[in-house]
C-alpha cells in the first residue's frame, strides 16, 4: 500500500526517467536522483486527489522522522499497577496523539483493557481511562490519607495494622498473591 501511495502515477502524474544504467560499460541498474526525473502532469486521471497525496507525503514524512528519533520506549507511570475491574486482566498503556481543531497536537497516554485490546469485545470492554485522569485520582487519595494522618495519626495507624494483620495469611503469616480478600460468598438478598 505504502508503494502505492508512493507511486505518482496514482495522482495522474508520468514519471520518466526514474531508473537508468550505471554507465554505456556498466548496465546494473540504478535509480537516478529526484533531479534527473522527468515528470508530465496530468498524464492521465489522477486516481488520489492532490490533497489526499499531498496528506500521505506528511504521514510518510513524519513516519521517517519518527523512526530516526525513535527513543527507546518509556515504561508508563501505571503500568503493572492496574487491573481490569472486569475480568482482572493488566490494563495496557497506550500512547494517544489528538489533533485539535486550532493545530495544537497532544500527546497523552492512557490505559485499557488488555483482553480487549487482544480479543475484543467478546472479551472484554474497552474501560479506558486517561493517565491525567488517574494521576488525579491517585492525588487526591494519597492528600485524604496526609490530611487524616493530620488528623488523628493513632487512629489511621490502628486502621493500617488492622488492614495489614487481615492481608497476611492466618498460619504463614505472609501475603496471598495478589494481596486482595476474596469477597465473601453471595448470601441472596
Ligand atoms: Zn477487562
Amino acid at each position: 500500500m505504502k508503494n502505492v501511495l508512493n507511486n505518482e502515477a496514482y495522482l495522474g502524474n508520468l514519471i520518466q526517467n526514474q531508473t537508468g544504467s550505471l554507465s554505456y560499460k556498466d548496465k546494473t541498474t540504478i535509480r537516478k536522483p529526484e533531479t534527473d526525473w522527468i515528470c508530465h502532469e496530468n498524464a492521465f486521471d489522477a486516481i488520489i486527489s492532490p490533497e489526499v497525496w499531498d496528506a500521505v507525503q506528511e504521514i510518510n514524512r513524519l513516519a521517517k522522522f519518527r523512526s530516526i528519533n525513535n527513543a527507546a520506549p518509556q515504561p508508563h507511570l501505571f503500568t503493572g499497577k492496574l487491573i481490569c475491574a472486569d475480568c482482572k486482566g493488566q490494563l495496557l498503556a497506550n500512547r494517544e496523539t489528538q489533533h485539535r481543531k486550532n493545530g495544537d497536537v497532544r500527546k497523552y497516554v492512557s490505559y485499557f483493557c488488555g483482553r480487549y485490546a487482544n480479543s475484543g469485545r467478546s472479551a472484554c470492554s474497552r474501560h479506558g481511562i486517561s493517565e491525567i485522569k488517574l494521576k488525579k485520582l491517585v492525588m487526591a487519595e494519597i492528600k485524604a490519607r496526609a490530611e487524616a494522618l493530620e488528623f488523628d495519626e493513632t487512629a489511621v495507624l490502628d486502621m493500617l495494622k488492622k488492614k495489614d494483620v487481615s492481608r497476611r495469611h492466618p498460619t504463614s503469616g505472609r501475603y496471598p498473591a495478589g494481596g486482595r480478600q476474596a469477597a465473601p460468598p453471595y448470601s441472596g438478598a
